[in-house]
């Protein structure tokens, strides 16, 4: 599960916990981003701090696990790159990318897309404010026949799907697109990150460790 992390929050470590038991996962590897193009000059936190925070929110879940796979790089890193040294660390493993349906509808933007969606199956779990809907315009999804049955089917999911619904399509590559409906947490970092400049209460919203260390570190978003 990639991220910027800029903080951790609840959000995130939910979407973790009910993709690692809903697919039956081995373990979830969180790899905050280190230097990302897409979010340059937005207020980011340090990638060093950003990986102890992301450390110390999963610190007691013995299924999560934190890479500094990205963060220990200067520079910019990119997540074709981070799934293909992840294969290596992992042979015989079949990796799952996480992401929420916000980041996949964005897919297009990011670096060699077409090689990314041929190194992992992805999971792709909803977030409030956007629907899968859209996910068939994708050009990174297989549509195959039967594109109206398809489409009434993700309707119905946006719709009336109860969180742990799942609705199995195919990436363009032909590997796995799991799309997993996740109890809907309206959480951002973005807000967070707005609440403590304003001097506001984010209790609740993140674990109590990271806001403790935000405000220790006196980090500056
Ligand atoms: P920001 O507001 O800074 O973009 P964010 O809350 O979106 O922060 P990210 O680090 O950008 O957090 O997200 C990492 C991953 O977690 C993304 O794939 C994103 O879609 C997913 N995610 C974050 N928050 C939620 C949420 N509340 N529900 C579902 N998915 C989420
Ligand atoms: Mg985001």
């Amino acid at each position: 599960m990639g991220g910027t992390f800029n903080p951790v929050h609840t959000g995130h470590l939910r979407v973790a916990e009910e993709v690692r038991e809903t697919l039956r996962l081995e373990k979830v590897i969180f790899v905050p981003a280190g230097n990302p193009p897409l979010k340059a000059g937005s207020g980011l936190a340090p990638a060093r701090k950003r990986l102890d925070m992301v450390r110390l929110a999963v610190a007691d879940n013995p299924f999560f696990e934190v890479s500094d796979l990205e963060c220990s790089k200067s520079g910019p890193s990119y997540t074709v790159g981070t799934l293909e040294r992840l294969s290596d660390a992992y042979p015989g493993k079949k990796l799952f990318f996480i992401t929420g349906i916000d980041v996949f509808l964005d897919l297009h933007l990011w670096w060699r897309p077409e090689r990314l969606i041929e190194l992992a199956d992805f999971v792709v779990v909803s977030r409030p404010g956007y629907l899968f809907a859209g996910i068939l315009a994708s050009p990174f999804v297989f549509k195959g026949k039967n594109l109206a049955k398809k489409k009434k089917e993700l309707a119905a999911f946006d719709e009336a799907g109860k969180a742990g619904k799942t609705v199995s399509l195919k990436l363009a590559s032909g590997r796995g697109l799991h799309l997993l409906r996740v109890t809907g947490l309206e959480i951002s970092a973005r807000h967070i990150r707005a609440l403590l400049k304003e001097g506001r209460s984010a209790r609740y919203l993140l674990p109590e460790h990271v806001l403790s260390f935000i405000i220790q570190n006196k980090i500056k978003f």
